[in-house]
């Protein structure tokens, strides 16, 4: 079945008692007891979080999928299925919360990390130690949009007996298909494309196949607990039908606003992995159907321009995250706090399915404000 079919039926049927198109909601935390029905307490099993991880793992191409109640957790139970004393190596630009977690969760509890741009296979392939098991992908990365050659890193991970581990948040499985690459696990944060409203947190792994790394981030979901609420995956379900609609018009608006900014004096510089003179062009046309929503453009007079860019704004909202049907724009460094390596001037876009016009008009008066 092709991927628009797929995100309207998949992990879905007619209710079997009523005949109700949209699935009910299932709010009850506990469930009579019949092995023939399968549902006991609502943390280890929900029928509304079955049909979302049905539809999950066949949008992916996974055996099985596995929620969370945000992105994060997903991360956090991928990594918790290690053992203290294994190694990891994670992108040095990873999304922060990811960073923050490898840093102040699994360190201390245990876990060796290495840092490393993933983007460089030679640096991925120094970093290899005898005891290396998982090698983490972020791509395209935030906020710089750098890309990472997933099948390479893959077979790195594979030659040494790794798990790759693909967060594909940005890209989506519409654009960017990790298992076919070689990816054994995926990563979403479903707060952002998969659910595209802005008005849910959600994550999930997504496993190639029903393999015992699988079976254990599964136990960690049932007893951890870090569970979405029956309504948070009915509402994910709901906005997973319009995904393929909803890419094609993000990379669309994102690809034109590239285009615009490209021209314009007041940009140093444009980072969008569509462009043709972007450092990672060549292996996103390889490895993506097409370029994503996100963009990050630096402002030539710094700084402070940048942040007086963001005052003059009406259409685009001034706020982190992403994904949504709603344009967003904010001033990355400022967001990640100390510590931060993102340039100063450089303001992260969240391209919305306004009408084109409308948000480059919106820009080209800000800039002429900004002089
Ligand atoms: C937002 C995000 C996360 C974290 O997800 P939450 O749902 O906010 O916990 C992880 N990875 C990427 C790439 C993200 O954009």
């Amino acid at each position: 079945m092709q991927f628009e079919t797929l995100a309207i039926h998949a992990g879905r049927q007619v209710d079997l008692t009523t005949g109700a198109i949209a699935p009910p909601l299932y709010l009850s935390t506990t469930f009579e007891q019949d092995p023939d029905r399968g549902y006991e307490y609502t943390r280890t099993g929900n029928p509304n979080r079955a049909m979302l991880e049905n539809c999950l793992a066949a949008l992916e191409g996974g055996e099985v999928a596995i929620a969370f109640s945000s992105g994060s957790a997903a991360t956090t139970s991928v990594l918790q299925a290690l053992t203290p004393g294994d190694h990891v190596i994670a992108p040095n630009d990873a999304y922060t919360g990811t960073t923050a977690i490898l840093q102040s969760l699994l360190q201390p509890w245990g876990l060796q990390v290495s840092f490393v741009d993933m983007t460089d296979l030679e640096a991925v392939q120094a970093a290899v130690q005898p005891n290396t098991r998982l090698l983490w992908i972020e791509t395209p990365s935030n906020p710089m949009l750098k890309v990472t050659d997933i099948a390479a890193v893959a077979a790195i991970a594979h030659h040494t007996n790794a798990l790759c581990v693909c967060d594909n948040t940005w890209a989506t499985p519409l654009l960017q298909r990790p298992f076919e690459l070689g990816a054994d696990l995926i990563v979403h944060s479903t707060t952002k494309y998969l659910g595209g409203h802005s008005d849910l947190l959600g994550g999930a792994v997504i496993a190639k196949t029903d393999s015992e790394v699988a079976q254990r981030i599964r136990q960690i979901q049932a007893i951890g607990g870090a569970v979405p609420s029956p309504f948070d995956c009915w509402l994910l379900l709901r906005g997973i039908q319009s995904l393929p609609y909803r890419m094609r018009g993000h990379c669309d608006n994102a690809s034109k606003l590239a285009t615009w900014f490209s021209q314009q004096p007041q940009v140093s510089t444009v980072h969008y992995p569509g462009l043709a003179e972007h450092s990672g062009h060549a292996i996103a046309q390889k490895q993506m159907k097409d370029f994503g929503g996100m963009l990050s453009v630096q402002v030539g007079a710094g700084k402070e321009a940048a942040i007086a860019l963001l005052s003059h704004l009406k259409i685009f909202c001034r706020a982190t995250s992403l994904g949504g049907v709603e344009s967003l724009i904010e001033h990355r460094a400022t967001t990640e706090g100390p510590g931060t390596t993102t340039p100063d001037d450089l303001l992260r876009l969240s391209v919305g399915l306004e009408h084109i016009d409308d948000l480059i008009a919106d820009l080209a008066y800000a800039f002429e404000q900004i002089g």
